[in-house]
């Protein structure tokens, strides 16, 4: 950061009135771990702790893949059943104190289809992404885990973890803030303005708001689209943001998810069992 940069106020305490927009997160920092992961760490692309009588999940959507010929052909080729691939297993016991996960549950899992889908049945619209499982587990049925699961037999490089070590997560407990796009319109309109004449372009926009990174909880992305009302499915209630994967980077393993975007993943606050939606600004 520029010494200019530096000696900027810092925007929460210019603007008090964005303290209250401010929401818990938990960047997961994933970091190559330099030991083989185990089903019961907490990992980005590692093991998961699967009970052995529930079964795989699969995708049957029709995919999109890239043709070698001509360049940047894509075309859906096929829709047989794929295996999904570990992405996320977070234990909470794992995390810091204070933090816990809905409904008492020991473990979320999450696992995506590692190709590109048009439309997914949880995004709002066109997606081009993987599409995402989201698994929640109360710490019963995790005591006999399935030891050799099914890798899917397609898989776009641009997604794909399974050549990945997987790496640990160290969760750091910060508070996160909106997009200047899910602001009022007259504060976001005082902070565009006071980053331009302070010279400090960012400072609240990149630097305070929707942090980046592997994220739980906090604030989504939002520029792409305006935000919009984002509705469970199945009862209606306004849905929470859970997770954000934007980029992974794991020694060699380089995920950008949405090709640079980050992926939003929402959940119903009534009930684990209400389907999730995804979105990608
Ligand atoms: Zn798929
Ligand atoms: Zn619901």
């Amino acid at each position: 950061m520029s010494p200019s940069a530096d000696s900027v106020p810092d925007p929460l305490e210019v603007f008090p009135e964005l303290r209250e927009f401010g929401r818990p997160a938990l960047l997961l920092n994933p970091r190559l771990s330099g030991r083989a992961l185990t089903p019961r760490d907490s990992s980005v692309g590692g093991p998961l702790l699967w009970p052995a009588d529930a079964p795989w999940p699969t995708c049957s959507l029709a995919h999109l893949v890239k043709l070698p010929e001509p360049p940047g052909t894509e075309e859906v080729v096929f829709d047989e059943p794929v295996a999904l691939q570990p992405v996320l297993q977070l234990f909470a016991r794992d995390l810091p104190e204070g933090w816990s996960l809905p409904e008492g549950a020991a473990v979320l899992q999450v696992l995506w289809c590692p190709n590109e889908h048009a439309e997914t049945p949880e995004s709002f619209g066109n997606l081009f992404a993987p599409s995402i499982a989201i698994r929640w587990w109360h710490g019963t049925g995790l005591a006999d885990p399935l030891e050799d699961p099914p890798v899917p037999h397609t898989r776009d490089p641009s997604y794909d973890l399974s050549g990945c070590p997987g790496g640990t997560l160290t969760p750091e407990s910060t508070v996160d803030h909106p997009s200047v796009f899910a602001l009022p319109d007259s504060l976001a309109d005082r902070i565009r303005a006071w980053e331009e004449e302070t010279g400090a372009v960012g400072r609240y926009i990149d630097d305070t708001a929707s942090l980046s990174g592997l994220k739980l909880g906090g604030h989504p992305s939002w520029g792409v689209t305006d935000p919009f009302p984002m509705h469970c499915a199945e009862c209606g209630t306004d849905l929470e943001h859970l997770l954000q994967i934007d980029t992974i980077s794991l020694g060699e393993t380089l995920i950008f998810l949405g090709r640079g975007y980050s992926l939003s993943v929402y959940r119903c606050p009534t009930s684990l069992a209400h389907p999730h939606r995804v979105n990608i600004q």
